[in-house]
């Protein structure tokens, strides 16, 4: 694309609705936290570990790219920071307003609760709604999975609990083919009952289940 058409497009004012928190950190910013971490590390390899190959066609490979992401966002002020930051790269491409979906239960491994998960994040995307011109909510990802019922059933409790204050609704992600959508439709029955809104990665994985047509 050439140079000024990027740059009509990056004046237009725009929305983002579907963007991953731990998908989206700045290679930089995770470089330094490894180094505060005593960790050797160069800034290429963090780079190569974020990141997949323009060529990228397997879903797996983009999904390997969390797991640096999920090691180092499990800390309030990490999380706060992530948030703020993402917030602050989409105000420079003049984002408006934007979603920021995230997994609570994957941000617990080293003690946080789900409230302190959730309240950073608030924290981080509130400071940038004060600072830049910008504006948005969260959305909290429910996970596919073996045993996920009680982590899933936590964080609806939790978009609950912060709907309207931060969180906007609910979300299903993780690896489709294997556990296939209908196994989490108590889960979101829940949310239903509770008025929660959401959203459902369905489609990119699982080629097997027949959807039936509902009337
Ligand atoms: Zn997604």
């Amino acid at each position: 694309m050439k140079e000024n058409q990027l740059n009509m497009i990056k004046k237009i004012p725009k929305i983002v609705l579907h963007l991953h928190l731990d998908g989206s950190l700045r290679p930089e910013t995770v470089y330094n936290w490894l180094k505060e971490q005593g960790k050797d590390v160069e800034l290429e390899q963090v780079k190569k570990d974020l990141m997949v190959n323009k060529d990228c066609r397997d879903l797996n490979e983009y999904l390997q790219k969390f797991d640096l992401p999920l090691e180092v966002l499990q800390t309030e002020e990490h999380i706060e920071q992530a948030i703020y930051e993402l917030f602050e790269d989409l105000a420079n491409q003049n984002v408006i307003y934007a979603e920021i979906r995230f997994a609570p239960c994957l941000h617990i491994m080293k003690g946080l609760n789900y409230d302190q998960v959730v309240e950073s994040a608030i924290k981080g995307m509130n400071k940038a709604k004060e600072k830049l011109k910008i504006e948005g909510n969260l959305l909290l990802c429910c996970m596919r999975g073996k045993d996920n019922k009680k982590s899933n059933l936590q964080t609806v409790m939790t978009a609950k609990k912060y709907l309207d204050k931060g969180v906007c609704g609910l979300d299903l992600a993780g690896a489709e083919a294997l556990y296939p959508t209908s196994e989490y439709k108590d889960i979101f029955k829940v949310a239903k009952e509770l008025d929660i809104p959401f959203t459902i990665h369905a489609g990119e994985a699982d080629r097997t289940t027949k959807y039936k047509k509902s009337s």
